[in-house]
């Protein structure tokens, strides 16, 4: 280890700032927590590391001197923060992590798109780079978020446009060759870390005299041009490279999707696909779904997939979400009821319809919310559920069990009292119940209401009844150590204040 710094990353203003509205910045607190970020134009993160202690602190301690030396020059560091140990340094670098998702997570309907997202220069000439690269997308009225790393000189940047809109599109030319020519002109690179892909026209330009190196080699090992083609190198001259504008975007299908239903549902229509929800992590609440199927279907990433192929599905019948959700609010249940035993019979005897597709992955789905607050573009899988659901069975029957589970909260209390709790526990036990349950309603292990009930039990412990005037009666160090429980089990709904006795 010497007395450089392991790694140099920086972050500008705008994902900074939603890293600020993330909750990851709340584990970052202890970080940031004497820093105004009012204004801040972007952090820079310089992570040092050591044999020893000794080693460590005089290295961190020599770049402490040289920023309190370029403290409050303008144009210099207003202020640092450091993070002490492997645990702190890890909560900074899951906020670094983040940062690509939570790009995706900007409002409007100009998002964050990867065109010219990985170039790279060399260090020494990465910040006369960035001022150049700045005007461009200053020139074209855009906003973008920016983060790299300093040290390998590699930058990503995501312009916001709205895809759907022909003339945004064009932007990707005009700025993409003038960052071609940047890169040039600073000795670098446009593709730094991921592949070329659909940016293969330029391979000449940077690969100059080695082209047609690399097309002896694609004409060896691929003379028949069938691997990737069109990417890197292309047998001859005659074979066209792709071009960034001359291949389909994923704006080209949103523009197919009418507009009704992309505002209707546009809990799904957001879904960048960063795959955030893709977690193999036991600890992590992610997608339970996910975790439990290993299917894309039953992840948040395939259920937002789903409902935008049927809403433009929709779209190409000549209808929207929208629409058909007003007309569903003006009818009679009674009288709808038919055509909807109808369908379902149909449905029964083997009529596709796509929207059973769709239902077959909503119905996986556990409404845990764990999507909507894990997700950097805060996907709510729930909420466009719900409105599928709505439209679902507006056009085909619930299942009864729907109906059963429903009704469970307001018959559990009263059940729970006698004679009806003996009543309701021998009828859950009879194998015929049972059966029917199960084969009716698709329902079983039904629990049975337990003999113990919790206001009495609560009583006994001298645990008070919370209320907002309670509530509002605490000194501040009862409420420290208190704590509200929500209890709706057995017939005992309402709110208990809870202290722990030893406190
Ligand atoms: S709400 Fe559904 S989609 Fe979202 S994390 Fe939970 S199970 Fe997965």
């Amino acid at each position: 280890m010497g007395e450089r710094p392991s790694s140099i990353e920086t972050i500008g203003s705008r994902v900074l700032a939603l890293a600020q509205n993330d909750l990851i910045w709340h584990s970052l607190s202890q970080c940031f927590q004497n820093d105004d970020h009012d204004g801040v134009a972007g952090i820079n993160l310089v992570e040092y590391t050591a044999d020893t202690e000794a080693e460590l602190t005089e290295n961190v301690n020599r770049l402490i001197g040289r920023l309190d030396t370029l403290a409050g020059l303008p144009g210099e560091c207003t202020g640092y923060s450091i993070a002490w140990g492997n645990q702190e340094v890890e909560k900074v670098w899951a906020m670094r992590k983040k940062a690509v998702g939570l790009l995706g997570n900007t409002q409007g309907e100009a998002r964050p798109v990867a065109f010219v997202e990985d170039t790279a220069v060399p260090p020494e000439n990465l910040a006369d780079f960035i001022m150049d690269f700045r005007a461009v997308l200053d020139r074209e009225g855009l906003s973008y978020g920016m983060f790299g790393h300093v040290d390998a000189g590699v930058l990503h940047v995501r312009p916001a446009l709205d895809m759907k809109d022909p003339e945004q599109i064009k932007t990707v030319r005009r700025i993409t060759d003038e960052v071609v020519g940047l890169v040039q002109q600073y000795g670098g690179l446009l593709w730094g870390e991921h592949g070329k892909g659909v940016r293969s026209e330029f391979s000449p330009a940077f690969f100059g005299d080695l082209y047609p190196e690399l097309q002896e080699i694609k004409r060896a090992f691929d003379p028949y041009n069938q691997l990737n083609p069109g990417k890197i190198a292309t047998t001859n001259d005659q074979q066209p490279l792709l071009a960034i504008d001359a291949v389909p975007t994923r704006g080209d299908h949103d523009r197919t999707i009418p507009v009704a239903s992309w505002h209707y549902q546009s809990d799904a229509m957001y879904c960048n696909g960063n795959g955030a929800c893709f977690n193999y992590d036991p600890n992590d609440a992610m997608c339970p779904s996910w975790k439990g199927t290993r299917e894309r279907k039953h992840s948040p990433k395939g259920r937002a997939s789903l409902i935008r192929e049927w809403v433009r599905v929709l779209g190409e019948k000549g209808t929207n979400t929208q629409d058909l959700a007003q007309a569903e609010h003006r009818r009679l249940p009674f009288l709808h009821w038919f055509p909807r035993a109808w369908k379902t019979l149909r449905q029964r005897q083997g009529q596709y319809d796509f929207s059973h597709e769709v239902y077959d992955s909503m119905a996986g789905c556990l409404a845990c919310k764990s999507c909507t607050g894990q997700c950097p573009v805060k996907v709510d899988v729930p909420e466009f559920r719900a409105r599928f659901l709505h439209l679902y069975y507006g056009r085909y029957l619930r299942p009864p069990k729907d109906y059963f589970v429903g009704s469970l909260e307001f018959i559990i209390p009263l059940m729970s009292r006698q004679p009806f709790r003996w009543v309701y526990n021998s009828l859950m036990s009879a194998s015929p119940v049972k059966w029917l349950l199960e084969h009716g309603a698709g329902m079983v292990d039904s629990p049975h209401i337990h003999h113990h009930r919790l206001a009495p039990r609560l009583d006994k412990l001298g645990v008070q009844w919370a209320s907002p005037s309670r509530l509002l009666e605490l000194t501040q160090a009862e409420r420290r150590r208190s704590v509200v429980i929500a209890a709706g089990a057995g017939g005992d709904s309402g709110q208990a204040l809870w202290r722990h006795p030893a406190l």
